[in-house]
């Protein structure tokens, strides 16, 4: 897989980071499927031994995420849910090295179906109970829409004050971009000593 050589992608910069978090055999969560590329990502960072569980509320979602999964041969090693991610709790019962949140509308779909900052927070919180030491929650926020400020408000209020002895926090954010340029949080779980 190519991976970005530019700063350009907030999506892209976070694969830097993922890049040694994510090992073969790994289970991961994709909270937010929108068109699959993160489900395609995982399944193949975790492959054919590992496992990706990918949530969607939107049908057209699973649809094109089944696709592209279809197309890898990917498929065995994913399970699609048409379900909202604060109901991750209610699907996996096992731990994992990483968790990610592409926030907002799904581009070129109905704006009307955007994350929220309640079922959001939810979906963090049980991530966290389920991580295992080392592992990565990664949250991609975009505050450009009604109601994206108040999500970001609500994530950074939460992260903020996340015990630094359990938790490592970090926000990067481009500084030079106009029209609300998207930030990401990540939220590492630190070894216990
Ligand atoms: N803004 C991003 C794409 C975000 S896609 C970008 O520009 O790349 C966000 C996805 O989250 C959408 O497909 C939407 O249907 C989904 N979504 C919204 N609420 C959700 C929820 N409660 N659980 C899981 N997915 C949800």
């Amino acid at each position: 897989m190519a991976y970005a050589k530019h700063l350009t992608k907030i999506t892209d910069i976070n694969k830097f980071y993922l890049e040694n978090i994510i090992n073969k055999g790994d289970v991961t969560i994709d909270a937010t499927m929108g068109n699959g590329y993160d489900t395609k990502y995982l399944a193949e960072k975790v492959g054919e031994k590992g496992f990706v569980y990918a949530f969607d509320i939107q049908e057209e979602a699973l649809k094109s995420t089944r696709k592209k999964l279809e197309k890898e041969g990917y498929l065995d090693r994913a399970k699609l849910i048409l379900d909202g991610h604060e109901n991750i709790d209610k699907y996996v019962k096992e731990e994992v090295s990483c968790v990610l949140f592409n926030l907002g509308y799904l581009p070129r779909a109905k704006h009307l179906i955007i994350t929220k900052p309640d079922t959001t927070l939810k979906a963090i919180k049980s991530s966290l109970e389920i991580l295992k030491e080392n592992g990565i929650i990664s949250i991609a926020i975009y505050t450009g829409h009604d109601g994206g400020q108040e999500e970001k408000d609500s994530i950074y209020n939460f992260v903020n004050n996340l015990n630094q002895d359990e938790f490592n926090v970090l926000e990067s954010k481009f500084l030079n971009q106009v029209n609300n340029p998207p930030q990401l949080i990540l939220i590492e779980k630190k070894k216990s000593q």
